[in-house]
């Protein structure tokens, strides 16, 4: 059996020796690179001169007395990244609010279909995790739409490949969401950076409102996931009574019962 470095290895390999590349270009072109810090301020008049970065602790904190001062002509402050869900919401799909998925994304079953039965949603509308997840969902997806229309079924030759090779697709389709969960974890904005927010840093440039501002909204309003102080509660969850999410999405690999039946929803309610 893998253990430690070794099970890793076999799980994220590729993603591993691709950040080994990034790394040594960034070491051959001498990029500093500071972790546990973060960006504190950006100071400029008609335009950004300046930033003023210091270490944070675990939770995210800035650490007293380690704020430092470089000039800069441009400053690019990322984030990981968002799912896209315009779509999905607009087809009436449910959608789930998931720290380890990048925020709220699609919710979908193993073969990855919507809570709307013929709609099906992968890569970055059902949450973030790389290039090579988007694919192994795509192909799942293609799978199910093809059984689905009858075009592969149990009485054809090529069947056990078929449950085989889906069978193979739903690990890695696992092996990818554990990836993408790191990675969400890792670029996640901590919630005590919300609070090192001066109140009157303008939040919006078109309305000139400061934080304090939406703070204030966001405590009055539900909206979910506010530019605020307050991190995102799941609240539209619920927004679809009679498709309730699977139990947790982080596993979503079906039962053997429901490998041997892949017709049936994971959904309940869905048809
Ligand atoms: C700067 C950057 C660097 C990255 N580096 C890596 C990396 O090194 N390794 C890695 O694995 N992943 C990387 N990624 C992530 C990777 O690009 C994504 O995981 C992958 O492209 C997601 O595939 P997708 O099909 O879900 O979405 P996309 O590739 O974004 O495709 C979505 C498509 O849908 C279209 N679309 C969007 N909305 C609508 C609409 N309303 N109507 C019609 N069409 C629409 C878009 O135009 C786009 O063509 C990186 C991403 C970025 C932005």
């Amino acid at each position: 059996m893998e253990t430690g470095a070794a099970a890793i290895f076999a799980r994220h390999g590729s993603k591993l020796i691709q950040g080994a590349r990034y790394a040594a270009q960034l070491l051959r072109h001498r990029v500093p690179v500071l972790h546990g810090h973060h960006i504190k301020e950006a100071r400029g008049r008609e335009r950004v001169s300046g930033a003023v970065f210091a270490r944070t602790g675990p939770d995210g904190r800035f650490l007293a007395g380690t704020e430092k001062f470089r000039q800069v002509d441009s400053l690019a402050v990322g984030h990981g990244f968002v799912p896209n869900i315009e779509l999905p919401v607009q087809a009436g799909c449910r959608v789930t609010h998931d720290p380890d998925l990048g925020g709220w994304a699609a919710a979908v079953n193993a073969d990855m279909e919507t809570s709307v039965t013929g709609i099906y949603a992968v890569g970055e509308t059902a949450g973030i995790g790389g290039a090579e997840q988007s694919r192994v969902q795509g192909e799942l997806a293609g799978m199910a739409i093809l059984e689905q229309l009858g075009r592969i079924h149990r009485r054809q030759p090529r069947w056990d490949r078929f449950v085989k090779k889906r069978h193979r697709l739903y690990q890695r389709s696992d092996e990818c969401r554990s990836y993408g969960a790191l990675l969400n974890r890792i670029c996640r904005v901590p919630a005590a950076a919300y609070g090192h927010i001066p109140d009157d840093t303008v939040i919006c440039r078109c309305e000139t409102s400061p934080c304090e501002r939406s703070s204030r909204l966001s405590r009055t309003d539900s909206l979910p996931g506010a530019a605020s102080r307050n991190p995102p509660a799941a609240a539209w969850a619920d927004a679809r009574p009679g498709h309730a999410a699977p139990s947790s999405s982080k596993s979503l690999r079906p039962s053997p019962a429901q490998i041997r039946k892949p017709s049936g929803r994971l959904f309940p309610g869905s048809r």
